[in-house]
């Protein structure tokens, strides 16, 4: 028997999706699978596009598992889209001239952005906004542009100007229709959308349509003439006036397609050829409709495969109900959100002063039929859940805001086993609570993996962790240890433990994991706390990390590496020939660090103090390369020097390094100001980077180099000077106080119940009306700042320890010795093959 052979074309959401169907069945064992992918890369996250302006790169956006296609033995064709079908044949044609020929066919083909046929539609200057391509494509332009128009104001148009808004284009929406997103909301919904929107600073023009775009001389754009005879000057034009389905194929081998498009197919997603089926947003499914949101493509998808693998299953028409946030505004609709049913009734609460407006429909009879959320979508899930049923509490109870007299008790607890928690992967309260953590339901069910509005409420339906603690000493994690430290002003991890600690641990010393952990902890609240804390002083000595109880950083041979403060990376002449008059005369490795300051290497512990004096006596002071503080805040040159800088980036990183210097928390800090979108200082791989625009700057905020890069999320966006050290302060002590032990901000990020969102909740929103206290926090670390280095070297005590051996202290280390090297010293690897560590006496451990 010779294996059949399916071929797929399209690998887009719903492609994707239909071939994780089949390996799940295990079809794709038993057959020959090939995939023509038109796009020059494998699947990714369409509905997350946007994110590629925050800084999600196309690999993060892939929906492909390393691996995949080879463990399925799947061939897949990127860069080769499908060109004709023969149906007689059996055969489809790719681009290239590759020809397969099929058992099973299945168009994914998805949509296609509608454009409208105005007048210079085609100039240079517009653009679509579907694939990644597409967004380079605006990216590169808008350097060149000040003003953006995106023609539609839907789901995709809002998504549109939030991205031209965020590239620093003045940006204007144009919309045909009476409201914004017509399709979704209603006309109170659309009217507080529109207000918080043009609070932003997007321009919005409703009821006009676009008559034309202008051209310069070189064909690119410049304005746009609208119905009611006022023109748009612009530089930029996004259309995004809906979408139509790619039938193309199939219109042309003979497949029946709907009237206004879309392959005709059946309750198995099979089209009127039994070898052919259609999936995703090019089909038109049973109930006549074209769907174009990914979750109802993907039941097609589950669908088609049950039937590829001889299993039942139908796809008979899908919820339309959808969370969306646009422009940091949550909208939501769900059920019959416009009221159409016979004789249903509206409940609406308004406050146009939050932009909130919410509206459920309901029967007579009180069945929950469905609503509308603008401004405050946070009860979405659990209304869904209920639509369709009569709410154990009155429909008013769930519109009117906690506190507004009827506060709502009403949790995803009180929802029954069959609601729906997870829309996009059609996943119930029952198969979620069949799980024990996010990362298993994730796994499994795949709940939370789509557009992720549901992981707060899945937070909620699973059970918390068995046992939280910090480590074998505290019951309690990082974050309850912070609250009880600063609440209870403890200054000593002693204390702490004592009072605090789980009863066996109690009187004892404490642990590698807790020690460093309550040090930072004191050390971040000190000045707050009225306490005076040097790093090497006291028992604060005997808890920091192997690199603080030298204010300096142990290198490959025993020897340490000293990186004076160079804030923004900008230096005098002087100070250079100072640094470079310290390297020479103590035979000290030169180097230029990736965070713009310059590390000495290979100094031994006795000469860290006679090279920081001459240092702080030129000006320098402790670059903390040491600590889990903040390092360097690395910037570009700016628009003092650069042509294409709009703001003074070096300023701005000298006084956020200068005022966030010396701060303890969970992890070591990095930062970085761009002048300009170029982004040639890397902001966006900084746990809190700046990009400056034409009126001010963005920040992002849990970025990563290192061994697991991550791109920074944008947290707000055109912020004044002020308003951008305000929003810092906020970020950082709020980090410092949730964060994790060793806990980088990206993985605190990722980890935090509703992830970025809440970050922006409760630093930008003030959720939790913590923000006074975050930033006094912070104003008591600027006012208590003082240079460790400068309080160490004039301070005898704290200047012994610094020996290699407490026993035999005018003994240098033997073993620290260096060769030459290209001008300089390296540290000699004949020695370091063999067991060569000194081993050091420290302060409270015995000699040996
Ligand atoms: C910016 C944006 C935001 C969105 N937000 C949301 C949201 O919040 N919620 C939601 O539910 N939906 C959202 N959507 C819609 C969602 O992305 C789509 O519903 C989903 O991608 C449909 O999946 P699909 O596989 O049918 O089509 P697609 O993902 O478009 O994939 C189709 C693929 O087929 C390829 N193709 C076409 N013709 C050929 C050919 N002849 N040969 C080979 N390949 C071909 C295309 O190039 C494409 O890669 C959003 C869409 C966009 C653009």
């Amino acid at each position: 028997m010779t294996t059949p052979t399916i071929v797929l074309v399209g690998h887009g959401m719903v492609g994707q999706r239909f071939l994780e169907a089949l390996a799940d069945r295990g079809v794709t064992k038993a057959s020959r699978v090939v995939v023509l992918c038109e796009e020059p890369r494998p699947a990714y996250d369409r509905v997350r596009l946007t994110s590629y302006f925050s800084g999600k790169t196309p690999e993060d956006l892939s929906m492909v598992e390393a691996g995949f296609m080879a463990e399925h033995g799947i061939e897949l064709h990127v860069g080769d889209p499908a060109v004709a079908v023969d149906r007689e044949a059996r055969t489809v044609t790719a681009r290239s001239g590759l020809t397969v020929a099929y058992d099973t066919l299945v168009l994914a083909t998805g949509s296609y952005p509608f454009v409208p046929p105005v007048p210079g539609k085609d100039a240079g200057g517009c653009f679509v906004y579907r694939t990644i391509e597409d967004l380079l494509a605006i990216e590169e332009y808008a350097m060149t542009s000040r003003v953006g128009a995106v023609v539609g104001g839907g789901l995709l148009g809002l998504e549109a100007a939030g991205a031209l808004k965020g590239l620093g284009l003045e940006t204007h929406v144009v919309e045909f229709a009476p409201r914004l997103m017509p399709v979704q909301v209603d006309e109170g919904g659309g009217a507080a959308l529109r207000r918080t929107i043009q609070d932003m600073g997007v321009t919005v023009h409703t009821g006009v349509g676009t008559q034309e775009i202008t051209t310069a001389e070189d064909g690119s754009v410049a304005a746009m003439k609208l119905s009611d005879g006022s023109a748009l000057d612009t530089d930029l034009v996004v259309f995004s006036a809906g979408v139509r389905p790619r039938d193309q194929l199939a219109r042309e081998c003979g497949l029946p397609v709907g009237e206004r498009g879309g392959i005709v197919v059946d309750e198995q997603c099979r089209t009127e050829d039994g070898m052919v089926y259609a999936i995703g947003e090019c089909a038109l499914a049973s109930d006549g409709r074209v769907y174009g949101l990914v979750a109802p493509g993907y039941e097609m998808a589950e669908t088609a495969a049950k039937a590829i693998a001889g299993q039942e299953g139908s796809f008979t028409g899908a919820d339309l109900s959808t969370k969306l946030k646009l422009l940091g505004v949550d909208v939501a609709s769900f059920g019959d959100a416009h009221g159409t049913a016979d004789g249903s009734l509206d409940i609406v609460y308004s406050d146009t002063r939050s932009g909130v407006y919410k509206k459920l429909v309901v029967s007579s009879d009180g069945v929950l039929l469905g609503g509308i959320l603008v401004g405050d979508a946070e009860q979405y899930g659990t209304l869904r859940a209920f639509t369709g049923s009569v709410p154990p509490v009155s429909c008013e109870q769930l519109v009117l805001p906690a506190g507004a007299g009827a506060p709502v008790a009403l949790g995803p607890s009180a929802l029954p086993d069959e609601a729906v928690i997870c829309s996009c992967h059609n996943v119930t309260k029952g198969a979620i609570t069949a799980h024990a953590t996010l990362a298993e339901v994730k796994k499994c069910t795949k709940a939370g993996t789509g557009c992720g509005s549901c992981v707060k409420v899945l937070g909620q339906l699973l059970p918390a962790p068995a046992d939280k603690g910090l480590c074998g000493c505290f019951a309690q994690t990082r974050q309850e240890l912070y609250e009880i430290v600063l609440a209870l002003r403890v200054t000593t991890h002693a204390e702490l433990l004592d009072r605090h600690g789980r009863e066996a641990a109690r009187g004892g010393d404490g642990c590698e994991i807790c020690k460093p952990a309550v040090a930072s902890i004191i050390a971040s609240l000190a000045t707050a706390l009225g306490a005076s804390v040097h790093v090497l002083d006291g028992e604060q000595a005997a808890l920091q990390d192997t690199n603080d109880h030298f204010l300096a950083n142990l290198q490959k041979n025993g020897s340490y590496s000293i990186v004076p403060r160079i804030p923004g990376g900008e230096i005098t002449p002087a100070k250079l020939i100072v640094i470079g008059e310290v390297a020479r005369d103590f035979g000290l490795y030169t180097k230029i660090t990736g965070g713009q300051r310059i590390d000495l290497f290979g100094a031994r512990v006795e000469q860290l103090p006679m090279i920081w004096t001459r240092l702080v006596d030129a000006g320098f002071e402790s670059g903390h390369a040491y600590g889990k503080s903040l390092r360097t805040v690395k910037s570009c040159v700016g628009q003092t020097w650069c042509r294409y800088g709009v703001q003074d980036s070096v300023r701005m990183a000298i006084d956020l390094e200068l005022r966030y210097r010396g701060l303890r928390s969970p992890h070591k800090l990095k930062s970085a100001v761009s002048g300009c979108a170029r982004e040639c200082a890397e902001a966006q791989s900084k746990d809190f980077g700046i990009i400056a625009t034409a009126s001010g700057w963005n920040l992002y905020v849990g970025g990563n180099g290192g061994a697991t890069p991550r791109h920074a999320d944008l947290l707000a966006q055109d912020l004044s000077d002020a308003e951008l050290v305000r929003l810092i302060d906020r970020f950082l002590m709020f980090y410092i106080r949730t964060a994790d032990r060793l806990e980088r901000t990206s993985v605190w990020l990722d980890r935090l119940d509703g992830g970025l969102e809440h970050v922006r909740d409760v630093v930008v929103h003030d959720s939790l009306g913590i923000c006074d206290e975050l930033e006094a926090l912070m104003a008591a670390h600027v006012a208590g700042y003082r240079d460790e280095w400068a309080d160490t070297i004039n301070d005898p005590e704290r200047l012994a320890r610094f020996v290699s051996f407490v026993n035999a202290p005018d003994v240098p280390d033997p073993s620290v010795k260096f060769v030459p090297e290209r001008d300089q010293v390296k540290p000699d690897l004949q020695l370091l093959a063999g067991p060569v560590l000194p081993i050091r006496t420290l302060e409270g451990t015995p000699a040996s």
